[in-house]
């Protein structure tokens, strides 16, 4: 895949990179080790005060950086900016929170005495260089919720993007160097994913944390384990939004459309296998479809688009295999939205709503990366566990009750990282965010995310 900024509403080549050289990405991690070595004596106030600057050069930057994204990739110009407000909100909190999620662990007098110790205490101290592998859906978020805990923690990041946004890659590392970040605490590496490994495997670099597809997921994994070297998985998703019948099924069909559509349908965490109840499945299904037919699909620059094109021909090539294999083993379409003549020539996906759906479809155990969704009639309560377990992956889910005990058994069976009741999973800089099974392990955000990468040090003085 060429590294350059290809516009997803007119298909048109904007700007186009040459990858860096062999030489270029040496002089890179050379300076990431030598600012390693001094950077992690810095304390938190130093590392907060360059944080805090950062989110305000990024608030200040907020209308640039959100028209560069939407450029890139197609999000929704309203999206892109909330995307940026929301890096910078995370960035504080991480300033102004990492030193209590980083304190020293003391533990209980009779304990230490047990262990033998005068003292004993856990100090968490960075790992080094960190590789992140990043994907181009949120593709500010996705870097700042792995950079702002991971240089409030002390380590260095090199950030390896994904190929279709070099410039919003770009611009995150003017950003941390402009808010005066030594030089090589955060780097670019405009690379192809076929060097990857190579930056992987040179012993400068601690460790790498990858948010993607399944397929790179499990090829940084290889070989980081062969490397013997620690790894973040934040992989696919294909999550279960479950409607029972208490929920109030107007709020459950309004949430599901954006739960579904956000992002053009490009995110891990959109609720894409739509699970209802019998007793109230045809009026969530009406509510739904009738919704979905009036999202406003357009260029994504308009205030009021709120669906614009897929980011890449291949993305949409591969939408439409997965809904064609549907078609062809009798899946039913409940409504397919038209896309508006006269957009141009960009990826347009036409937000669809498929029933009837087996488990021979392919789209039953595949992520679907765009706005198709898919119907499910539940018998019973049982039976609509069991389909929200029925995938591969674990990420997220939603869970439409009123009823404590319905809740309660999702939250003791659901096989996700998470479950919102209620309402539609997002992140939140307080709260773990990660899966099990094939979305991958890890968690990111909250005091987890940032002692993924810390080296919990334990002290024992005799
Ligand atoms: P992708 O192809 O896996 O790309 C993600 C990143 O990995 C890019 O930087 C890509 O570089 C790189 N990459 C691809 N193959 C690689 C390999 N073999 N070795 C090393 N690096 C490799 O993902 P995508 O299809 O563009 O993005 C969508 C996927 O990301 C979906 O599955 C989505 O669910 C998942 N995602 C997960 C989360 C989460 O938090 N769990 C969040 C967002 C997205 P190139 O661009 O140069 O190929």
């Amino acid at each position: 895949m060429a590294i350059a900024t290809v516009n997803p509403a007119t298909g048109q080549t904007l700007r186009t990179f040459e990858p860096y050289t062999a030489p270029a990405v040496e002089q890179r991690l050379a300076r990431a080790e030598q600012t390693f070595a001094q950077y992690r004596l810095t304390d938190f106030a130093r590392r907060g005060e360059l944080m805090h600057r950062a989110a305000e050069l990024l608030d200040a930057d907020q209308e640039t950086i959100a028209r560069l994204m939407t450029t890139e990739m197609g999000k929704p110009l309203t999206a892109a900016r909330a995307e940026a407000a929301k890096c910078a909100k995370a960035m504080r909190w991480y300033a102004d929170r990492a030193p209590a999620l980083l304190a020293d662990e003391h533990p209980a007098p009779t304990d230490v005495t047990d262990a033998g110790a005068s003292r004993a205490l856990v100090r968490y101290r960075p790992l080094g260089v960190v590789l992140a592998v990043m994907p181009w859906n949120f593709p500010l978020w996705q870097v700042i919720r792995f950079a702002a805990p991971a240089l409030m923690a002390g380590n260095v990041g090199l950030l390896k993007h994904a190929s279709n946004v070099p410039q919003t890659a770009l611009y995150l590392e003017d950003l941390f160097r402009g808010a005066g970040f030594p030089d090589g605490c955060f780097q670019t590496l405009l690379i192809p994913s076929a060097t990857v490994s190579d930056v992987l495997r040179d012993p400068r670099v601690a460790a790498a944390t990858l948010t993607g597809s399944e397929g790179a997921g499990r090829s940084v994994a290889a070989v980081a384990g062969d490397e013997v070297k620690k790894t973040v998985l934040e992989l696919g998703g294909s999550d279960p939004f479950v409607v029972l019948p208490s929920a109030d099924v107007a709020a459950a069909a309004r949430t599901a459309v954006t739960a579904r559509v956000q992002n053009n349908g490009q995110s891990c965490i959109a609720a894409k296998r739509f699970i209802v109840h019998e007793q109230v499945y045809e009026e969530f299904r009406a509510a739904f479809v009738q919704r979905m037919a009036a999202l406003r699909i357009g260029d994504p620059l308009q205030e009021s688009t709120e669906v614009g094109p897929l980011a890449t021909a291949q993305g949409r090539e591969d939408l439409g295999e997965l809904v064609a294999d549907a078609l062809d083993l009798g899946a039913r379409v409940e409504c397919e939205v038209a896309v508006p003549a006269g957009l141009g020539e960009g990826w347009w996906y036409p937000p669809t709503v498929l029933s009837g759906i087996t488990e021979q479809m392919r789209i039953h155990r595949e992520e679907a990366f765009g706005p198709v969704a898919t119907l499910y009639r539940a018998e019973s309560l049982d039976h609509a566990v069991e389909l929200a377990n029925d995938s591969p992956f674990g990420l997220s889910s939603n869970v439409w009750t009123t009823e404590p005990a319905e809740q309660e058994r999702f939250v003791r069976d659901i096989q996700a990282g998470g479950i919102f009741f209620n309402g539609m999973t997002a992140s939140h800089p307080a709260l773990p965010f990660g899966g099990v099974r094939r979305s991958g392990y890890g968690r990111e955000l909250s005091g987890h995310g940032i002692r993924e990468f810390c080296n919990a040090t334990t002290v024992w003085v005799a």
